[in-house]
């Protein structure tokens, strides 16, 4: 599993992916629940896809001691993008990764998109650059195949022109770091441990929807099968009373909050 570009596998992390949501402008969006079930449920479970496989990059960069060059939070983006983009056509990871672009954008439009408001100072790119950072390495994937993709979400021709290189770098420096640390074999690498906490009853179905997903164990411990972890790793889906996601790296734990789940969940529903 040495390999990472284009194919689900792969990275780990240090601090937490504080979203920098606005709660209050999604509550304030009109909550009209007419979006198809299978669309809403491809965009929730396509986003937390992202988050998981970003939090097991921040993962990877802390337990493997990774270098990185520039800000972790764009790595642990290019490493999440990558992983989940099919190496063969497959419409539904297609729609994963998608999801996760039309997550940022959405989250910035719940946000009121008031540009005063903007937080230039933080660890992460400011959403829509999130956003079309994931258009444009899908695009440069495979330009001819996600051209139509890449215009509909916006992405500038003259942006596009970068993007195989984009992709093509992003994939060569991950491969560079992570090869050395490939298991041989699947079942050789860390014991992990997957615990999902009782859910409030409002929260009952996103629980059913995340067992149901498979994604901890797919992306999780996916992950840390596929690369020699020094210790075994957790990830627990529970509650933080703030929506939000980390690795924790003094538990060696990733955290999935319900209330980052739910607050994709009313993203789905605003979207309308
Ligand atoms: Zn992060």
């Amino acid at each position: 599993m040495a390999v990472v570009g284009r194919r689900r596998r792969g990275a780990a992390a240090v601090f937490c992916l504080t979203l920098g949501l606005n709660l209050a402008g999604i509550l304030a969006a009109q909550a009209q629940d007419d979006a198809a079930p299978d669309a809403r449920r491809t965009f929730l479970l396509g986003n937390m896809e992202f988050i998981l496989f970003h939090e097991m990059a921040h993962a990877l960069i802390g337990e493997l001691g990774l270098p990185v060059l520039g800000r972790e939070e764009d790595a642990a983006d290019s490493l999440a993008t990558i992983l989940m983009i099919p190496d063969e056509p497959d419409e539904a990871m297609d729609a994963a990764v998608a999801a996760a672009a039309e997550g940022w954008f959405q989250s910035y439009e719940a946000s009121g998109g008031d540009t005063a408001e903007l937080a230039f100072w933080d660890e992460h790119g400011l959403d829509p650059q999130r956003a079309f950072a994931i258009v444009c390495l899908m695009y440069g994937s495979d330009p001819e195949r996600y051209q139509q993709f890449a215009d509909e979400m916006g992405l500038p021709p003259e942006r596009q022109e970068t993007c195989p290189n984009d992709y093509a770098l992003a994939v060569l420096s991950w491969n560079a770091l992570l090869e050395p640390y490939a298991t041989e074999a699947a079942g050789a690498g860390q014991a992990v441990t997957i615990q999902y906490e009782e859910a409030r009853p409002e929260h009952a179905h996103l629980k059913e929807a995340l067992i149901d997903s498979g994604l901890f164990e797919s992306v999780v411990a996916g992950v840390a099968q596929a690369y020699r972890f020094p210790e075994p790793v957790s990830a627990v889906l529970g509650y933080c009373d703030e929506p939000n996601a980390f690795w924790n790296p003094e538990e060696r734990t990733l955290v999935l909050c319900y209330e980052l789940a739910a607050y994709y969940e009313e993203l789905t529903t605003a979207r309308q």
